[in-house]
């Protein structure tokens, strides 16, 4: 009788390798809620509709339990810890997985002694800021997919319309940033009007036609690089406000 009970209790093991299989294939939430499913089920299986387990000794029935909560539990901090990780090696790469440009933590980074010899030395720095017009439904129309496609095609005329000592930055989901140095506002506006046309005449596979909004400013002596984005931020929304698709300068 005591071996049989042994062999019952090591055949539940078996459940607990659901989570770890989970939590190895699939995002923490996702495997964190089939684990409890799967365990709800097992549970409901065998002691509801089967009866089979009321005749284990409730000791194992517990240290069962107690296994598979650990597991799950378990795989859920260990998956939780690897997202973090991830996200972390997402900001300490340099470029942008989708589209190749510069990630925002890595170009304040790098570039902060550009920006200190602009503002100590009047040397000239613009940045154009531009966003997606209604991206939002492009995603909800067409799906996300096709999405990336847009921003992959808009990141590669960007980059074919400037210079090599000029740095195209992933600012946030579809928000760029282009770092001119040495360039007056003036020269930025003219090359982000030349972008924004090229952009209107593309064709996006079965999206159709996309246009972007553009924001245009220059360092001013003491600009910090926080007043330089407020300034060139505050622009692109107002190229947003008076309809979209051009380019607007900040006085
Ligand atoms: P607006 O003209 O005012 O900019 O409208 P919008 O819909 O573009 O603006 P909003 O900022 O509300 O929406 C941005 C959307 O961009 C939300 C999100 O679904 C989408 N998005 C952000 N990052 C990505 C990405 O990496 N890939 C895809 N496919 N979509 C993204
Ligand atoms: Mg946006
Ligand atoms: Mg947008």
């Amino acid at each position: 009788m005591g071996i049989l009970v042994q062999d019952v209790h090591y055949n539940y093991m078996w459940f607990a390798l659901f989570p770890a299989v989970a939590f190895v294939l699939f995002p923490a939430g996702i495997a964190l809620g089939a684990s409890i499913i799967f365990g709800a089920a097992i549970v409901f299986i065998e002691f509801v509709l089967h009866g089979r387990a009321f005749w284990l000794k409730f000791y194992y029935v517990q240290e069962i339990l107690i296994f598979y909560c650990f597991m799950v539990f378990g795989g859920y901090l260990y998956s939780k810890i690897l997202e973090e990780h991830e996200l972390i090696l997402q900001r300490l790469a340099t470029k942008d997985m989708l589209t190749g440009a510069y990630n925002r933590w890595k170009f304040l980074e790098d570039f902060e002694s550009e920006f200190e010899r602009a503002r100590r030395y009047n040397y000239p720095i613009s940045l154009i800021m531009f966003d997606i017009d209604h991206f939002k439904k492009v995603n909800d129309t067409y799906g996300h997919d096709a999405g990336d496609r847009v921003l992959k095609k808009i990141a590669k005329i960007v980059k074919d319309s400037i210079r090599k000592v000029d740095t195209l930055v992933r600012w946030g989901g579809e928000e760029f940033i282009i770092f001119l140095p040495n360039t007056k506002k003036e020269g930025a506006a003219v090359l982000a009007e030349k972008i924004r046309q090229k952009i209107e005449k593309a064709n996006f596979d079965e999206v159709g036609k996309v246009t972007v909004s553009f924001g245009v400013a220059q360092i001013e002596k003491n600009d910090t690089i926080d007043d330089l984005l407020k300034k060139v931020d505050k622009v692109l929304y107002k190229a947003k406000r008076e309809g979209r698709n051009r380019v607007e300068v900040a006085p």
